[in-house]
């Protein structure tokens, strides 16, 4: 069955596992074998300058190739691995993966994407965080200021101080970084202004909207609006029709990502885009 839809076609897991708790014990052994025998991997989504269209880095999001299952999404084994405290050796998989591709992508001439990478709440309270993300940087040969991490806003806020610590802390070694699905969590200027990050990546779930919905277009602006006055950098999320990249540039936010420019890929697909426009 998984073979009949090839390579890099999502499946899910079936009926039977229907019962919540059997799911989440099958998850759990299933993912501790994956996590060892190296069945996760990387895919990578283009980010783009929304003016010109130009590349500009690609965000690094786990999938799992399954033996029996082919290819899952995070959706179906997330909530599992942030239950079990798994997503701690699956964050630090991933974070290892995303650096080596920044370090091809420079060595292919291309130092000027960044790829940013996800960490869940348990990873972004390891004490040691910022030295395992430095080992790691080391270890593959990546540099700081190729990298952006990005943390909710609900994770930041948790522990606002020991969260302003932990960013500044990476901040120092020059690693970017980024608010994700903003605007869905406890938003407050006063939090914003408090945190040392780079970037908002406005949720997909407003960018939907746009430009036809008044309220999303409203929160849309008023995001754009905060965002320069805070001189933070922003980034569109989900952005999937010509006319929701047209609002967005005509409103002055500079990034987007989305299906409109490209889907989650394998990193050797990936890499054959950068190959190809280097050639061009
Ligand atoms: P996210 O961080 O908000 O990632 C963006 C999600 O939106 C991705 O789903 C992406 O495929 C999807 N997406 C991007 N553009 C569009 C679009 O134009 N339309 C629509 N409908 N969807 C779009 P994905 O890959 O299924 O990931 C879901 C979530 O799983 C992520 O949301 C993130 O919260 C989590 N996740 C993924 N990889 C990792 C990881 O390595 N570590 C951690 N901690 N979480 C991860
Ligand atoms: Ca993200
Ligand atoms: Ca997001
Ligand atoms: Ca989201």
């Amino acid at each position: 069955r998984a073979k009949e839809r090839g390579r890099n076609n999502y499946c899910f897991y079936g009926p039977e596992m229907d019962h919540h708790a059997r799911r989440r014990l099958t998850v759990e052994s299933e993912l501790r074998r994956a996590l060892a025998g190296g069945e996760l991997e990387a895919h990578y989504q283009p980010q783009v300058d929304l003016a010109t269209g130009a590349l500009t880095g690609a965000e690094a999001l786990v999938r799992w190739r399954h033996p029996e299952r082919c290819l899952l999404l995070p959706g179906e084994f997330i909530a599992v691995a942030e239950e079990t405290g798994l997503i701690v050796p699956l964050g630090e998989q991933v974070l290892r993966a995303a650096c080596r591709q920044s370090t091809r992508w420079r060595e292919a001439g291309r130092p000027d994407l960044k790829v940013a990478v996800n960490l869940s709440g348990h990873q972004f309270r390891q004490h040691d965080l910022v030295e395992q993300v430095c080992d790691i940087l080391a270890e593959t040969g990546a540099h700081a200021a190729q990298l952006e991490l990005e943390i909710t806003e609900s994770v930041a806020m948790a522990d606002a101080d020991g969260s302003v610590a932990t960013l500044a802390g990476l901040r120092r070694q020059g690693i970017a970084l980024a608010i994700d699905d903003f605007g869905t969590g406890y938003s407050s200027l006063s939090y914003l202004k408090r945190f040392p990050i780079d970037t908002l990546k406005i949720d997909r779930s407003f960018i939907q909207g746009i430009p036809a919905d008044g309220d999303d277009t409203a929160i849309v602006q008023a995001i754009i609006a905060m965002a320069r006055s805070l001189r933070l950098s922003l980034l569109a999320e989900g952005v999937e029709t010509p006319a929701q990249r047209e609002f967005l540039v005509a409103q002055g936010c500079r990034s987007g990502q989305g299906f409109l420019f490209g889907r989650a890929m394998p990193a050797e697909d990936f890499h054959h885009i950068i190959a190809r426009a280097a050639a061009a």
